[in-house]
């Protein structure tokens, strides 16, 4: 399975991308993860892109590029895997679509997370995450357990709110995804990958649906 799930912060990318690795055994290759972890890890990326992330902006094309070809190097990532916020940019997609060829292995589909605006903007604004084990809860839709365990991963959630995840910060985000990301939508379309799902409502129903346009697609 060699797929990008495309979609607006907070369109559940992330959400879904896990459910598929759970199902397909392919890895989930979060870009955001990546970034997220060199800052975390204070490496000399993370130290290059923390500002541009909390300012809700795109990191350069040439240090996305890096990052994705030596994580698709990676030998977990031999039987397939699910992008998750890569490609974000035209030029991205190019590059991908030229990695891949190298390699002979295209994409096999691209799905479209479609979510409304204010839907958008409430998952973005109530999303916390467990600093302990990761697990990404939201406030109004998807309340940690209290009192704890948090899924039996972690005895007391400690939970954090990204700091790209601020009010102020997310209407940035939303923008620079119209103005930047929303091109793919029509690229992907014309080399006919795209693919649409309604990823609104029910976590479960969402992923009954993303499976469905999945079908098609080999799970290794
Ligand atoms: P995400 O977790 O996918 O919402 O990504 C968080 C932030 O990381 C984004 O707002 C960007 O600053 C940066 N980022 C993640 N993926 C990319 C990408 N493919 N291109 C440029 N910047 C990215």
């Amino acid at each position: 399975m060699r797929i990008v799930l495309l979609g607006a912060p907070g369109s559940g990318k992330g959400t879904q991308a896990q459910r598929l690795v759970r199902v397909h055994g392919v890895p989930q290759v979060s870009t955001g993860d990546l970034l997220r972890e060199a800052v975390a890890q204070g490496s000399p990326l993370g130290q290059r892109v923390k500002a541009v992330m909390e300012s809700g902006a795109l990191v350069d094309d040439s240090t996305m590029l890096a990052v994705i070809r030596e994580r698709l190097a990676r030998p977990d990532a031999g039987h397939g895997f699910i992008l998750d916020g890569f490609p974000r940019t035209i030029a991205q997609a190019e590059a991908l679509q030229s990695l891949l060829a190298e390699i002979g292995r295209p994409l096999e589909a691209v799905v479209l997370m479609k979510v409304n605006q204010e839907l958008l903007f409430r998952r973005l604004t109530g999303r916390r995450t467990c600093r302990t084990c990761g697990r990404v809860f939201n406030i109004y839709s998807a309340p940690p357990p209290v009192p704890p365990p948090c899924d039996g991963r972690c005895t007391a959630p400690d939970l954090f709110q990204r700091p790209d995840d601020s009010e102020a910060t997310i209407g940035r985000r939303l923008e620079v995804y119209q103005a930047q990301t929303q091109p793919l939508i029509d690229y992907y379309r014309r080399a006919r990958l795209l693919r649409e799902v309604d990823a609104e409502g029910d976590l479960d129903a969402v992923a009954t649906r993303l499976a469905a346009v999945l079908k098609d697609v080999r799970a290794i």
